[in-house]
């Protein structure tokens, strides 16, 4: 199949979560599984010093696009991937991307993605490349199926094309004024915005994007089943019930390439579920990186984490300190976001000097060294769309401790200390109550040394392989086209 991406980000060059590990992971097991496989994402200075090695492409070069009364100029290069033979498109604008982060808060943000969602199918058109699906990410790309059935309805080029979505986290809709409309050039299809929106001066394009894709994915079952209600939908869950049939949850897969003890090249020992030697050895090597006090029978609680609302940090600020007062564990935390939970985490680090460790930032290394050195890894989302870490986790003999919600759901298996099945530790509700009893129930069962390592090992031999997982894409990616 000949398949176009359109994404925000891309693992590990432009990422800030999970989107970009998924648009990468997908792509790439696409590709070699024989598809065609085209994905343009923005060349961001941050990618400049990637060893991309980006070519320009005959055609692809001095292009213009009328974004309102702004003039942009673009081009779109092509990048070898290391290690593999997928191109990568780069959309070069530097007035748009030259600037230091992935996403910014500037007035033109939304013209930014625009430009991106224009930019794929004008790719395609100036290859000739005639996509059978054309697959959106998030709110960043989700215009494309609009275009498809406006601006560029005209080009039979995209007759046999079927527009994809994938919501990855429907908590970011890109909501714009509606004074924004004047920039989007819908050829007249603006009588397809969301009517009620444009009333009250709002435009919103994840919205935009489940009302014309021709089919919409999220990145799991339970959160499929959980965005078609109010509770967890967003404002969207009625459009979502419409679609019927037409929405469907995959879970995501792992890179067990990037993400396996056995062969991690990030982290300070190899290991396997046979050896457990070198897990030991990450643990200790951890604790002394982050100023932790060495006690190899201390049990060590990890969190990798966008610090926001949306990952149970309230939670965790509140009981944490009370639970280290009366049982000895230590916690290592490694994240960034909202100064409430940065300051939170920073005050903690203060006050409990060798227990608790908090990392302020991105770091791809030490996010490693937490999956390998930690002994538990705490997820208590309030809600989440798929959930890497906790699959990373489990890969890493390390004992997830989730909220039973979406994808986390769907990947960690309650323990039943009678049998020693399960994989994980996972709480219902989302209250403080419920994580107490969660983490006072893991540090618990961490005493039984020979249950434990039962539980490590049932986690380390489950597969959450892209493998599988693309092969669901590809199922449903032919019965579009068998639909036509
Ligand atoms: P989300 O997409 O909501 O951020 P996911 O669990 O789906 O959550 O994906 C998070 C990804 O981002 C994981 O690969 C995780 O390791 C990574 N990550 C998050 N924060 C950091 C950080 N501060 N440093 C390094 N990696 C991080």
């Amino acid at each position: 199949m000949r398949i176009c991406m359109a994404s925000a980000e891309f693992a590990p060059f432009a990422k800030t979560g999970g989107l970009g590990d998924v648009v990468a992971a997908l792509s790439q097991n696409l590709h070699q599984l024989g598809h065609d496989a085209r994905v343009l994402i923005p060349y961001y200075a941050r990618i400049r010093n990637a060893g991309l090695d980006p070519q320009p492409i005959d055609n692809l070069a001095d292009m213009h696009m009328q974004l309102g009364d702004r003039m942009v100029r673009y081009s779109i290069l092509q990048a070898s991937l290391p290690g593999g033979d997928m191109p990568l498109f780069l959309l070069h604008c530097p007035e748009f991307y030259g600037r230091t982060g992935i996403y910014s808060q500037e007035d033109d943000e939304f013209l930014r993605f625009v430009l991106l969602s224009r930019a794929a199918i004008e790719m395609c058109q100036r290859m000739g490349f005639a996509p059978h699906i054309m697959h959106c990410n998030d709110w960043q790309t989700a215009l494309i199926p609009l275009y498809l059935r406006s601006t560029y309805a005209w080009d039979t080029l995209f007759a046999d094309t079927r527009s994809v979505l994938t919501i990855h986290n429907i908590g970011y809709q890109g909501m714009f004024p509606a004074w924004v409309l004047g920039r989007l050039h819908l050829a007249g299809a603006e009588h397809h915005l969301h009517q009620d929106d444009l009333k009250e001066g709002v435009i919103n394009f994840l919205k935009t994007g489940i009302m014309y894709a021709d089919l919409v994915t999220t990145v799991s079952p339970t959160y499929a089943r959980e965005i078609l209600g109010a509770e967890y939908g967003m404002g969207l869950d009625h459009l979502l019930r419409q679609r019927g049939q037409g929405f469907v949850g995959i879970l995501n897969g792992v890179d067990y390439n990037e993400w396996d003890p056995s062969h991690d090249e990030l982290i300070p020992a190899n290991y396997g579920a046979e050896d457990l030697s070198g897990k030991a050895t990450c643990k200790r090597k951890l604790m002394q990186e982050l100023g932790l006090r060495v006690d190899a029978g201390r049990p060590l609680i990890g969190i990798v984490s966008r610090l926001v609302g949306q990952k149970g940090l309230d939670l965790v600020r509140t009981v944490v300190p009370r639970l280290l007062l009366r049982t000895p564990f230590s916690l290592a935390v490694l994240g960034s976001g909202a100064s409430r939970y940065e300051d939170a985490f920073a005050a903690l680090e203060n006050h409990f000097r060798g227990q608790v460790a908090f990392f302020r930032g991105y770091n791809e290394k030490l996010a490693h060294w937490i999956e390998a050195g930690a002994d538990m890894f705490l997820m208590p989302s309030r809600y989440e769309p798929c959930g890497l870490n906790q699959m990373y986790s489990l890969r890493y003999g390390t004992v997830p401790i989730v909220r039973e919600t979406g994808g986390l759901a769907d990947s960690v298996e309650q323990i039943d200390p009678d049998t020693g099945s399960g994989t994980g530790i996972l709480f219902r509700d989302y209250d403080e109550a419920g994580l107490e009893w969660a983490l006072v129930t893991a540090l618990g069962l961490y005493r039984d040394e020979d249950l434990w390592h039962k539980i490590m090992q049932n986690g380390m031999a489950r597969d959450f392989s892209w493998q599988t997982q693309t092969a669901r894409y590809v199922d449903l990616f032919r019965q579009l086209g068998s639909r036509q």
